[in-house]
Order: structure tokens, then sequence, then C-alpha cells
């Protein structure tokens, strides 16, 4: 599919400043939002061209890349795989970076190796879990992931103290090699120094010669409230190191909520069975269910079956998103009573007795039912 133009995507001039570009993005954004166009495919796809076109053209390093190349300048350049947590990037889930300007850095991704061997470190990604309080409500968590430090022993160089790196013989410092393979002639990164042009003949001993070592390092996550589950949270530069002085990747806080005992939740909105006993169902009652801000009550009325919903307006989620909180859905299940006493036993048959002399009238469903199945055993 051959890619619109991100100037054209945006509404902008090629000359349009920063703030013109973020003006048009923000525009095109709030339009298309997924929240404002639920099961809009076209809209998604509108979203995600503008979301594309803006982490672009925000960023003056790809967009002079891009106003030279044009679509071009990015095709080799993709994200890395990043070992412990796997490739960050790709997904379905949204980007929160983009609305919380807080943490919204340099963006990502520069324009592949190419051939210089200056390369941005891998994105990563890091699932986090989370209860669905914290969700709702947002929370500030701690995280420890590894991490690949400058050794301090050699200070980044791989060469042990007092000795240091010496040109590499093989391509005499340039980190490429031509070979000849028939006709053509060939370049490729340098094997013995992987492209850095120099050689450790004495290797630091802490580091092996690779001039990082890997430690841990705790970092701080704010969680904003109402965040669901494959939502992600940028945290830009934490990813891992880039090689040959290229910058860093980011690191992807992937939000994963725990089950909870009593609800479930469905976007913004919360279900929760509702177990109520088969006489205050028949006779109606009220009934004390919690909610994530406390406890509220139910009036059940006379009469109440299976599978009735009670809906409370406000007490779901506010998505982080959205304008409003959703609502929470009270499925009731009639409780067939167990561990019965003789005398509770007694006064059912008799209930039962009673019952059966006006079945149509008392259980209207059981009647029709049974009528239904006699006509079909009938035909
Ligand atoms: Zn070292
Ligand atoms: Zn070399």
């Amino acid at each position: 599919m051959a890619k619109k133009d991100y100037y054209e995507v945006l509404g902008v001039n090629r000359d349009a400043s920063e703030e013109e570009i973020k003006k048009a993005y923000r525009k095109l954004a709030m339009k298309h939002h997924p929240d404002r166009n639920p099961d809009n495919p076209k809209a998604e796809e509108h979203f995600k061209e503008a979301k594309e076109a803006y982490e672009m053209l925000s960023d003056t390093q790809k967009r002079a890349a891009y106003d030279q190349h044009g679509h071009a300048a990015f095709e080799s350049g993709g994200m890395g795989g990043g070992s412990p947590f796997g490739a960050g990037g790709a997904g379905a889930g949204f980007d929160f970076s983009d609305i919380f300007g807080d943490i919204f850095g340099g963006g990502r991704g520069g324009a592949g190796g190419g051939r210089s061997s200056v390369q941005r470190g891998a994105d990563l990604r890091y699932n986090l879990e989370i209860t669905l309080e914290q969700a709702a409500r947002g929370t500030e968590t701690k995280i420890r992931i590894p991490t690949m430090e400058e050794c301090e022993t050699c200070h980044g160089s791989g060469a042990k103290p007092g000795t240091s790196p010496t040109t590499c013989t093989t391509c005499a410092g340039h980190g490429q090699v031509r070979m000849q393979q028939g006709f053509f002639s060939i370049q490729q990164t340098c094997p013995r120094c992987h492209g850095t042009g120099k050689m450790i003949t004495s290797p630091c001993k802490d580091c092996s010669g690779n001039g990082r070592i890997k430690q841990h390092k705790t970092l701080s996550v704010k969680i904003p409230p109402g965040v669901d589950n494959e939502d992600r949270i940028r945290l830009t530069g934490e990813g891992e190191h880039g090689a040959n002085g290229g910058p860093p990747g980011d690191l992807y806080v992937v939000i994963n909520t725990k089950p909870h005992a009593v609800f479930q939740r469905d976007h913004n909105d919360l279900h929760c069975e509702m177990p109520i006993s088969f006489s205050t169902a028949a006779l109606g009652g009220s009934i004390e269910i919690p909610t994530l801000d406390g406890v509220a009550t139910i009036k059940i009325p006379a009469e109440t079956q299976s599978g009735k919903i009670f809906r409370l307006r406000g007490k779901g989620i506010k998505g982080v998103r959205s304008s409003s909180h959703g609502d929470l859905h009270c499925h009731v299940a009639v409780e067939t009573p167990i561990n019965l006493t003789e005398r509770q036993k007694d006064l059912l048959r008799e209930f039962e007795a009673i019952n059966e002399k006006d079945n149509a009238r008392h259980n209207p469903r059981a009647k029709s039912w049974m009528n239904k199945v006699k006509d079909f055993f009938a035909q």
C-alpha cells in the first residue's frame, strides 16, 4: 500500500512550523480518536496515519530525513528486538506519551543503521501487572529492570585500564571492509571490530572487553487513572543503549490488570454478579453491593428474575481517554437454597403444593415452556 504524504495527512504546508504541525495533529487526533468513533475502522486508520505523520514531522531529525528522502528514509529503520522483554513498539495498545506530554521526548527510531554503525538501542517492553483498583484510580509504582551500564573500570572503552584500544588492523579503522565476490565488490561491516574500527588487545577484566556491565535500575512509573489492558506508557530513552553513540531505545510499560474477585471490566463499564435468595427475588428487598468507591444499596423489586441487570450509572471507571465514568452492571443470579433443614423443606413442599394449583399464574415461563415441549412431541 502506498503511503500518504505526511504533510498531506496533517493538512499542513511543507514549511509548517512545529506549532502548526502540533495543532493540526491535535485537531485530527481529537476528530478521529477511537473513543469518539467506536467500531469505525476508517477513523482508526485516519487516527493512526495522523499519529505516524506527527511522530515523524515533530522530530526535527526525522523530518529532515523525510523531506530529503520521503518514506524511503524510514524503510530500513525498524525496531530491534530487546531481549528480556521482547520487542516493544508494535501492537494495538495506545501510546499515552502522545497525550500526556510530560514524558513525550525525542520520539522513536532513527532512520536505520545505514552505512554508519551508529544504531539506536532497541525498544523494550515491560509487562506491569496491577489491580483493578490501581487501574481505576491510577498509581505510581517502581519497576526494576535489567540494564547494561557503562563499565566503571574501563569507562566503557572495554580496554584494560592503562591500555587503550588500538586501530583495527583488518579494516584500518574504517569499520567496513570490501570483499570481492566474482565481479562484485561488497562492502561489509568489519568482522573483527564489528564496525567500531578499534581493536582491544588487552580486554578489561570486569566487562570482558564489552565496555558495559549488566546491572539493574529502578524506575518510577506513573500510571494515569483509567488505564486498561494493553495500554502502554512510554518511558523515553529507557530502552536498550544504542550502539556506537546511537540514542537509546524507549521502554514501554504495558498494563495488565489482574482478575478481580468481584468485578469484571469491559472498557469503562464494570460488571458483577449479584446472587440473591429466591425469597428476596420473589418478595423484593434491598441489597448492599460494593462499588469502587464504597457501598451502594440496590432496591430489588418483587418478582425479580435471574439475569436481570441493575445498572448503576457512573459507578464504573473513568477511562483514561474519556470524560465520563462508565456504569456498574449488577447481574442478578437467583440462588437455589442449599443445606435446607427439615422444617424449611416442609415449608417448601407446602409452598409447592399451593403453587401447583395455579402454576400458569405463578410460573408463566415454566408453563409456556412446558407447552412448547408438549407441542414438540406432538408433531
Ligand atoms: Zn570494563
Ligand atoms: Zn575492523
